[in-house]
């Protein structure tokens, strides 16, 4: 991959020359796990441990697990495997925010003592009203007098569990005239009586996920402490805490977080979609999340290509779904070995082609791979075509098969249609055909030319598969834009999901395994499915289609 150069780049490449960190760069990916891991996380990801490889330096992964209510091992699990998946390495740097509970609690102390932290009674909505608006300063807290030793006591007493949820909390004393919110006394610690996955019941009190990061990233010695824009108005709250307790002082640095079109990427929003049935699980192929790209058939290496391209800005943007798309594609058009499937089948008895017989044809596995080499497929007296290959009364510019017409069949031979037969009801049955045996291969030594080239699989030969197409998961560009205050869920695409039971595939495909993938021609790139598929009942999903549609989809959720 050619070298990128980004704002934060600029940021290490200037502390490098000035000596900052004793020339070091460490960095963090800190994830709380609440959730599986989205496309938005591997941004970040890509960031974090993309900057420690390029500047031969060190990117920890740690769990960012302060909040006792939200988080599960499930999601630990699922978060590590991802990252891993998505080729990073973080040797013996995994790390538990919860690890450092003891420590947090520590500085909470220290802070007590220089003056800096009181303990507050004021109730959760007093806590609001004094706190003031953005046009008026707040109001101190009448506790905000308490001395050291009061405070010291009062917070101990928090700790023991002497006190109910909510009743106390502990708060920087910082100023409450400060024209941003996040400074004016924030909360650092609250009372939640609650296990913790890894700490158990050891804790009553949980710090606020503001003193704890600055705290995590100080301890682990971070030197580029990267996060999403939100955080812009925390740093000065990240450098109080650190400047007051004078301790290491990594440099918090904010980039844009990734918004996809189509997609919605909080983590609360995609659990809702998976408990609500909407989707099969975290790991739902229409997923924005990492299993679910994973699932769909994307590559790591072609979601890094896209987390590279989308660059780092330090502004909001939309990225379309086609660039996702694209990197995936592109990977896929050199390594994807081509087949003949399809989708719609038609039969197409070939009248003048002999009873029982059948022959092996050569077709080549990847136009763009000359060492993918070539393939024998078998054909005989009744294949199947795809059903809107043929039209009985074609329009203008339809080219491909109607009667009486000429086509090719890819690697095969020229076919005519003779004859179209029907049921009672004028459904098309089946398709009679004759082939000219001088065109085997596909061309006419008489130079005679066709119009189109169609794929087609032997019937007696083919697998009979399920093969389940994909379209967004949304119709809206923006889903979380509804009118007047309906739910998000509102925007479901009902579509996007579209099950075929009946597919044909050619028999080549009888030892895919899951999470391969392979071009079927015309149709798209196609994968394996990692969980329902067996030999006996093959699963495939379609990663994305031969060409880009978005701009067609674009034009159709404007008009909406
Ligand atoms: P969500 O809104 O999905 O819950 P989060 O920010 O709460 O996301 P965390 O687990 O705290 O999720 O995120 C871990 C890291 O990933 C953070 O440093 C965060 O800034 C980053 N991150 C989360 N979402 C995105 C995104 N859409 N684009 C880039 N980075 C992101
Ligand atoms: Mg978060």
């Amino acid at each position: 991959m050619e070298k990128q150069t980004n704002f934060i780049r600029d940021i290490i490449d200037d502390d490098l020359k000035n000596k900052k960190n004793d020339g070091r760069v460490h960095t963090r990916f800190p994830p709380e796990p609440n959730g599986y891991l989205h496309i938005g996380h591997a941004k970040s990801i890509c960031l974090n441990f993309g900057l420690a490889k390029d500047y031969a330096g060190l990117c920890n992964l740690r769990f960012d697990d302060t909040n006792p209510t939200k988080e599960e091992t499930e999601y630990v699990n699922s978060i590590i495997e991802d990252v891993r998946w998505l080729g990073w390495d973080w040797e013996d740097r995994l790390f538990y925010a919860s690890d450092y509970f003891d420590k947090f609690y520590y500085y909470a102390q220290e802070l007590i003592k220089k003056g800096k932290a009181y303990v507050c009674d004021l109730t959760p909505e007093e806590t609001r009203t004094y706190r003031g608006k953005l046009t008026e300063p707040g109001k101190n807290s009448p506790f905000r007098g308490r001395t050291a030793a009061e405070n010291m006591d009062l917070f101990e007493r928090m700790k023991a569990g002497e006190f109910e949820d909510g009743a106390r909390v502990l708060r920087a004393k910082i100023d409450m005239a400060s024209p941003n919110f996040n400074m004016r006394d924030p909360v650092i610690y609250r009372i939640l009586k609650s296990s913790h996955h890894n700490t158990g019941d050891k804790w009553c009190i949980y710090p606020m996920y503001d003193f704890a990061h600055c705290l995590e990233d100080s301890i682990e010695e971070i030197t580029h402490s990267v996060c999403t824009l939100e955080f812009q108005n925390h740093r000065p709250l990240y450098d109080w805490f650190l400047d007051n307790l004078e301790i290491f002082h990594p440099q918090q640095i904010e980039f844009a977080r990734l918004n996809l079109g189509f997609t919605i990427m909080s983590k609360r929003k995609l659990l809702q979609l998976v408990q609500l049935g909407y989707v099969s699980g975290w790991d739902d192929p229409r997923m924005p999340t990492i299993s679910g790209l994973r699932r769909r058939g994307y590559t790591a290496s072609s979601i890094r290509k896209f987390c590279q391209r989308i660059g780092v800005a330090k502004f909001n943007s939309t990225i379309n779904i086609s660039m996702l798309e694209g990197s995936i594609r592109e990977e896929l058009n050199f390594t994807a070995p081509r087949v003949m499937s399809v989708l719609n089948p038609l039969k197409v008895v070939i009248l003048n082609y002999p009873e029982g017989k059948d022959e092996k044809l050569e077709a080549i596995n990847n136009p763009e791979d000359p060492a993918a080499g070539v393939r024998m497929v078998p054909f005989s007296r009744e294949i199947y075509i795809e059903r809107d290959d043929f039209m009985e009364d074609p329009p203008k510019k339809f080219f491909r098969l109607s009667p009486d017409r000429e086509v090719r069949l890819r690697y095969a031979y020229f076919v005519t249609c003779t004859e179209v037969i029907k049921d009672e009801k004028g459904e098309i049955l089946e398709l009679h055909c004759t082939y000219d045996p001088q065109t085997r291969g596909g061309n006419a030594p008489d130079g005679r030319r066709v119009k189109a080239t169609l794929h087609w699989v032997s019937a007696a030969h083919a697998i009979d598969a399920q093969v389940r197409l994909y379209e967004a998961l949304f119709l809206k560009e923006n889903p979380e834009k509804t009118k007047g205050g309906e739910d998000f869920t509102v925007n479901l695409n009902p579509d996007s999901l579209k099950i075929l039971k009946n597919c044909k595939l050619e028999p080549s495909l009888n030892t895919a395994k899951a999470g391969e993938a392979y071009q079927f021609e015309r149709l798209g790139y196609f994968c394996v499915d990692g969980v329902n598929h067996t030999k006996e009942q093959p699963v495939f999903h379609r990663i994305v289609s031969l060409r880009d549609t978005w701009a067609k989809i674009q034009n159709k959720a404007k008009s909406r």
